[in-house]
Parts: C-alpha cells; sequence; structure tokens
C-alpha cells in the first residue's frame, strides 16, 4: 500500500473526474489534501467522505484575487505544500470559423494561465520543502489532444500541447532544486468533461466513448500516485495514457 502520510497536496479540479479520483486516493494513501474548485458544494461533499485531513477551498483559476484568497486559505491549513496536481481544466468546441473569442479566452485562461497561477503560487513552497529533503511534485493533466488533432477542437488542443511544453521545459528551471515534474496526457476518460459541449459534441464523445471505451479516471490517479511515490531520485517526465482502442 502507497504511503503519502506526511506530504501536504493541493489537487485542482477536485470537484469531479480526474482531479476527484487523484484527490481521493492521495487522501486514502495518507496525504492532507486541499481540495479545489469553483464549485464548494461539491469539495465539501468529497472532503467529508474523505476525512479530516481533507479540505475544499473553492476558488477560481481564471482569478488572481481568487487564487491569492485560497492559497492564503491552503497555506493556513496545511503550510509548506510539496505535492500540486492541476487538473483543472475545460474542453470547449469552439470551429475557428465561428470566432467564439469567449470561449477560446476561457480555455487559456483555464487550462494554461491558471496552471501557471498555481505555479507561481506553490514553487516557493515545493523549492523550500525540496531543500529540507522531502519530496515535492508538480503534476501536470494535459491531454493526448496536445498532440491529435479534432476537428472544432484546435484551441483546447494547443492549450493542452502549451501546457505539455511548459511541463517539459520547468525541469530546466526545476530539477536543480529537486523539484519534480510530470505531465500527463489522458486519452479519452470517463468524467463530467464533455458535459460543457453542446448537443453535437457530446454526441460525438458518447459515441466514441461507444467505440473506443473509456478509461475510468481513477485510471488516471493510479498513474499519479504511483509517480508521486517515487523515490525522489526518480522523476517520471512524461506519461501518455490512452484506451487501448483509442487511435
Ligand atoms: P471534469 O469536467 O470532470 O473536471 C474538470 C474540473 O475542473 C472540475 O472539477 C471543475 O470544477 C474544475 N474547473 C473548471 N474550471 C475551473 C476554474 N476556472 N477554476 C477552478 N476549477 C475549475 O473533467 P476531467 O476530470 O476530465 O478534467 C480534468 C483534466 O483532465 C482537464 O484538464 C482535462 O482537460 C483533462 N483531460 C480530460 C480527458 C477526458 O477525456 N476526460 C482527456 C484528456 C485530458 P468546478 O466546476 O467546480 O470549478
Amino acid at each position: 500500500m502507497t504511503d503519502l502520510t506526511g506530504r501536504n497536496a493541493v489537487v485542482t479540479g477536485a470537484a469531479s473526474g480526474i482531479g476527484a479520483a487523484i484527490a481521493t486516493q492521495l487522501a486514502e494513501a495518507g496525504a492532507a489534501v486541499a481540495l479545489v474548485s469553483r464549485r464548494q458544494d461539491r469539495l465539501d461533499d468529497l472532503a467529508g467522505k474523505l476525512g479530516p485531513r481533507t479540505y475544499g477551498v473553492a476558488l477560481d483559476v481564471t482569478s488572481q484575487a481568487s487564487v491569492d484568497a485560497g492559497v492564503e486559505q491552503i497555506h493556513a491549513r496545511l503550510g509548506t505544500v510539496d505535492l500540486v496536481v492541476n487538473a483543472a481544466g475545460v474542453m470547449l468546441a469552439a470551429p475557428i470559423e465561428a470566432g467564439r473569442l469567449d470561449d477560446w479566452t476561457r480555455m487559456i485562461d483555464t487550462n494554461l494561465t491558471g496552471v501557471l497561477r498555481l505555479v507561481q503560487a506553490f514553487t516557493p513552497d515545493l523549492i523550500e520543502a525540496a531543500g529540507e529533503g522531502r519530496t515535492a511534485d508538480l503534476v501536470n493533466i494535459s491531454s493526448i489532444g496536445a498532440h491529435v488533432v479534432f476537428p472544432g477542437y484546435a484551441v483546447y488542443g494547443a492549450t493542452k500541447a502549451a501546457l505539455t511544453q511548459l511541463s517539459t521545459s520547468l525541469p530546466a528551471d526545476l530539477a536543480p532544486y529537486d523539484v519534480r515534474v510530470t505531465n500527463i496526457e489522458p486519452g479519452l476518460t470517463d468524467t463530467e468533461l464533455a458535459t460543457h459541449l453542446d448537443e453535437t459534441g457530446q454526441e460525438l464523445i458518447a459515441s466514441m466513448n461507444e467505440q473506443i471505451g473509456p478509461l475510468a479516471a481513477s485510471d488516471i490517479a493510479d498513474l499519479v500516485t504511483f509517480a508521486v511515490s517515487r523515490r525522489r531520485e526518480f522523476n517520471l517526465r512524461q506519461i501518455f495514457a490512452l484506451p487501448t482502442r483509442q487511435a
């Protein structure tokens, strides 16, 4: 059984799907976990199930003021954070010819700038923790969409390609401090992600689910738990995680 007792974790996107599954596994392995997303009720429900060392902290990663207030609460509860998982994300169908700058901006703000806000907030913690000889991890949930082309999803793919490139580049800055960076690129996974799509988008995902068979959110959580529980000299940097039938 993996033992993460003593680790202080922050998981964004913890209200549902992959983030909720990751938060659950980290808490079950003994970590103290701040569950982060916008819906306080969902976070409180999950924290209630996971026990007294988990806390729901509602914040919106697209708002600096909201992140600042949430980070203050997290520090008050957890002290120095040594494990940050960026799973918050949004996927909107935004065909280029429709020119929906609002949807494009929302995806960039959530999937890329949102991650950077968390990176900015917690890099000093990760460096401090690693400097004390503790294991320190930054885990980003990117997507196979960073590499694969889907009509209508160019901007989503661009945000994830940028996130993958960010994750690939960060060790140049953080590895000298012994802070690990892990980028995970899931394929089709059964979560609430598609619920933000219109009817056509939801039908497309439903037919992909039928043909391919999606991963479970817990499959991705297994990878995170595995990666962050390696000895601190061993960094799994890049993980593709696809259903076997996904091309
Ligand atoms: P979900 O929609 O279930 O989870 C997304 C989470 O992000 C929710 O908990 C949501 O909570 C949170 N969130 C969204 N916007 C914000 C915001 N502005 N501030 C804070 N939290 C926010 O989908 P998944 O679990 O699938 O998504 C998790 C990650 O996995 C995403 O980055 C997604 O791109 C990636 N991914 C998913 C795949 C899939 O097939 N499902 C495949 C590849 C990658 P709330 O609404 O309460 O804020």
